[in-house]
């Protein structure tokens, strides 16, 4: 079963072609890598994905959610699509004015209107796992780069999401830190995590990743098996 379709994705910007005809699907408990040169489009297809961009043409289908760029999207599928994926960005993207706890219990209270007791007592599981219960009290600043973008999983986790998204997400970090994020998703993608990541590793697109998209120019030039694709000439 496939929990991510995209069909015939297009999208421009003025005169700009940002993605010309991308389709993909992505199977429950696979790990999707994208690849490409900057400007590919790789992050647009992601953020089409988490209608953070609205693509011109073409259909995405999330966990049984559509949407199609025609039509305009009921407020309780978007609330619904937004549940189904979670996202985590280059930059962290986290709250700087809140604390850490803080960070990750506000979209559960704001998005599935757990009380705070519960989100808080789900923040410090999440936390926890992450190996960072006592960074809690803590604003994000003082955490290292490789410890806010696991703030930034434990954030997105939180919701119960059944795909998760990643937009180069170790590309901020050195690579010693980027190593520690890496092993989170290594480890949720062996627990059959659903996932879509945008990536310069090719160690991890390589080892972990069950496909491989390779994009330019607004369209995905090659797709499949990882190990065949990269031992290609
Ligand atoms: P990648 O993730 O592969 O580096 P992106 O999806 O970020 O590529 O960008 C693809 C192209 O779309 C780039 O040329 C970028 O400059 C352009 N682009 C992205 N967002 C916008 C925007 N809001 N307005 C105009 N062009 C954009
Ligand atoms: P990141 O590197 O964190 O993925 P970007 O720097 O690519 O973010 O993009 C930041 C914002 O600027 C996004 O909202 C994107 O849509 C927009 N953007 C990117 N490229 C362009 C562009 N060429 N023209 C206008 N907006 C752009």
């Amino acid at each position: 079963e496939n929990v991510i379709q995209v069909r015939h994705l297009a999208k421009s910007y003025g005169d700009t072609v940002v993605l010309r005809d991308v389709s993909l699907a992505v199977p429950e408990g696979s790990v999707t890598a994208m690849i490409g040169p900057s400007g590919a489009g790789k992050s647009t297809v992601l953020r089409c994905m988490n209608l953070l961009e609205k693509p011109d043409s073409g259909e995405i289908e999330i966990d049984g959610h559509a949407i199609n760029a025609g039509e305009k999207i009921s407020p309780k599928n978007l609330a619904a699509l937004r549940r189904s994926a979670g996202m985590v960005f280059q930059h962290f993207n986290l709250f700087p004015h809140m604390t850490v706890l803080r960070n990750i219990s506000l979209p559960q209270e704001r998005v599935l209107g757990r009380n705070k007791d519960e989100a808080n007592t789900k923040s410090m599981e999440l936390l926890t796992r992450m190996g960072l219960a006592d960074k809690a009290d803590h604003y994000p600043a003082r955490c290292s780069g490789g410890q806010q973008q696991r703030i930034a999983i434990a954030r997105a986790l939180a919701l119960g999401p059944r795909v998760m998204l990643f937009d180069e997400p170790t590309s901020a970090l050195d690579p010693e830190v980027g190593v520690e994020v890496l092993e989170v998703m290594k480890e949720l993608a062996s627990e059959g995590m659903t996932m879509v990541v945008v990536t310069h590793e090719m160690g991890f697109a390589a080892n972990v990743s069950d496909e491989l998209v390779v994009m330019a120019d607004g369209g995905i030039i090659e797709s499949g098996d990882p190990h065949q694709i990269m031992s290609d000439p």
